[in-house]
C-alpha cells in the first residue's frame, strides 16, 4: 500500500487496479484521484581534480561511514545536471562544472535511476559537511573500492576507471542487479546487465 490516506482529500485510500490500467494503485475512497508511484532520480558528480577525484564519507544512513561521489535525490524544477552540482555543493561544499553524463543506471529492484556526471573541480575548495564526516581527493590507486556506499556508486567508478585507463570517457547505460547470490549488501553481488558504452 503505498498511500493510506489522501494526500488531497485526507479519505482513505484502496489498492486496487483502475479501468483501463494493469497494476495496482492507491485510489482515494473520497475524491477517486489514483496516487501514482514513479522511481526516484538519484544525480550525481564524479568530480576530476587533475589526477584525483572527490570522495565524501558519508556521515548519515544508509551507508553511514562508506564513500561515495556527491549524490542524492533530484528536486522538481531543477536539471539533472544541475541538481547534481547542488548535491555536490551539499555534501562537499565543492563548486564544479559539470561535464556531461558519464552513465545512465537502471535499478529497478529499488525503483531507482542514477544519472552520473563527470563533472571539474571548480577553485580548490572543498570541505566536510553535516551529510559528510570526510571529503578527500583520491587518486585513481586509493580509491576504497571495499568501502564504497552503493552498488551504484561502484559500477560508475569502475566504469570511469576502465574508460580512464583507455583515456577516452564514453556515455554508459546498463541494470545494476544483484545476481541472486550471497548478500544484497555485499558489492562483489552485484553485475552490470544490458551495458552500453558509447
Ligand atoms: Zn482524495
Amino acid at each position: 500500500m503505498t498511500h493510506r490516506y489522501c494526500p488531497d482529500c485526507g479519505a482513505p485510500c484502496v489498492e486496487k487496479v483502475p479501468e483501463d490500467d494493469h497494476k495496482l494503485r492507491s485510489v482515494c475512497t473520497g475524491c477517486n484521484a489514483i496516487h501514482y508511484v514513479n522511481p526516484k532520480v538519484v544525480v550525481g558528480c564524479i568530480v576530476e581534480a587533475g589526477d584525483q577525484l572527490l570522495l565524501a564519507k558519508r556521515n548519515i544512513e544508509p551507508a553511514l561511514g562508506r564513500w561515495t561521489f556527491p549524490a542524492g535525490y533530484l528536486e522538481c524544477l531543477e536539471s539533472c545536471a544541475e541538481g547534481a552540482a547542488r548535491e555536490t555543493v551539499e555534501e562537499t561544499e565543492a563548486k564544479v562544472e559539470p561535464l556531461g553524463l558519464f552513465a545512465m543506471l537502471d535499478i529497478p529492484h529499488i525503483s531507482q535511476i542514477y544519472a552520473v556526471y563527470r563533472a571539474r573541480l571548480v577553485g580548490d575548495h572543498f570541505a566536510a559537511t553535516p551529510e559528510s564526516s570526510e571529503v578527500q581527493l583520491m587518486g585513481m590507486d586509493e580509491i576504497p573500492w571495499k568501502d564504497l556506499a552503493f552498488p551504484s556508486v561502484a559500477t560508475s567508478l569502475r566504469l570511469y576507471a576502465e574508460d580512464r585507463k583507455s583515456d577516452s570517457f564514453r556515455t554508459h547505460t546498463g541494470i545494476v542487479e544483484w545476481n541472486g547470490e550471497g548478500s544484497r549488501f555485499d558489492l562483489e553481488q552485484y553485475r552490470l546487465r544490458d551495458h552500453l558504452a558509447r
